[in-house]
């Protein structure tokens, strides 16, 4: 496949935020579409991406973000994908590519699905790359180098939609997977959606502790606590949303995460201190394979600086 049959004519990128946005910088970066349209419902966030120039056209309607597009990504909260897709679906073109960027994919491929017209090919997807900012400041062009974009086409899809949406995300850096949406769930409720309930959760227990004082939580944070504030920053809106959408395979993994930690008060209890050194001994290796395969590096913090 040449550089010319991966370039589309026009992408519309519907919702400006974290994802949205560092999409259009980085199909502007790669040379990925000759034109590039943004939609999002606040007018705020619509004039910040004017102000950083991040398209050729801005539309407080996606209906007409979408027009002559020949793809078109949704880039909202799960919660709001079917309520665009019936704004949008009078207006997408045929042969067009309709995708997302949902944390969430069976419920979108559940909601969404049923509105596309036919002639236009819906193919959701999930780059498994962001931050806990939000908004079109908080984007960038790099964000989806080396890292994964998982495609979960539906049953019949068109082939060769499927590759040349491959080859889109291919050209903003990312490395493709496709799989079932299902299966996406499933994956991803452990490796995302319960570890952010996690630190949700630490850092709500650690504000209602009566015995240890709020600013010792924030004096003393350096011990662990502050890592988890990082993912628990992360936007109340979308968050609340993945948890709404993958009740089931979140359910199923936190039964497991909950007898896991069962154990571990056991050795705890018992002073089991071979079962613990063996645990830990085990997640070290884990992290190693995780700088191993270029999905973080070796840095101190997650290579992020801190003042001393
Ligand atoms: P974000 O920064 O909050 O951006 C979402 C944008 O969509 C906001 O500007 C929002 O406006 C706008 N919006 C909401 N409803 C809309 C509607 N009906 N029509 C048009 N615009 C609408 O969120 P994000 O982090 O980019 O997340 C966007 C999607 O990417 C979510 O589905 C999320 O699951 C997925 N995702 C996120 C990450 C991550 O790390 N953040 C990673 C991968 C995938 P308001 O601010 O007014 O609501």
């Amino acid at each position: 496949m040449t550089d010319a049959d991966v370039m589309v004519n026009k992408v519309a990128i519907i919702g400006c935020g974290l994802i949205g946005s560092s999409v259009a910088r980085a199909v502007r970066h790669a040379g990925a579409a000759a034109e590039i349209s943004i939609a999002d419902s606040d007018v705020g966030n619509l004039d910040k991406a004017r102000e950083l120039s991040l398209a050729d056209s801005y539309h407080s309607t996606a209906l007409d973000a979408v027009s002559n597009a020949g793809l078109v990504i949704l880039a909202v909260p799960v919660g709001a994908m079917a309520s665009v897709a019936t704004v949008i679906s009078g207006g997408l073109k045929a042969g067009a590519i309709l995708s997302d960027v949902g944390s969430v994919k069976n419920s979108v491929l559940k909601s969404v699905g049923p509105l596309v017209p036919a002639g236009v090919h819906f193919i959701p997807g999930h780059p498994v790359a962001g931050t806990e900012q939000s908004g079109p400041e908080a984007g960038f062009a790099s964000l989806f180098d080396g890292r994964w974009c998982i495609l979960t086409p539906p049953d019949d899809a068109d082939s060769a939609a499927v590759e040349a949406l491959s080859a889109f995300w291919t050209k903003l850096g990312s490395k493709v997977d496709i799989m079932t949406a299902d299966h996406h769930d499933l994956v991803l409720a452990i490796t995302s959606h319960v570890p952010h309930l996690i630190a949700y959760n630490i850092v709500g227990t650690a504000n209602d502790l009566e015995t240890v004082t709020r600013s010792e939580v924030i004096k003393y944070s350096a011990g662990g606590f502050r890592d988890f504030t990082r993912i628990a920053a992360s936007d109340p809106t979308m968050w609340r949303d993945v948890f709404l959408n993958n009740k089931e395979a979140v359910l199923e993994m936190l039964g497991r995460f909950s007898e896991d930690l069962t154990a571990l008060q056991r050795a705890i209890r018992w002073g089991d201190g071979d079962a613990l050194f063996d645990l830990f001994s085990h997640t070290r290796e884990i992290r190693k394979r995780i700088i191993d395969a270029g999905q973080d590096d070796e840095a101190a913090d997650f290579g992020r600086p801190h003042k001393p």
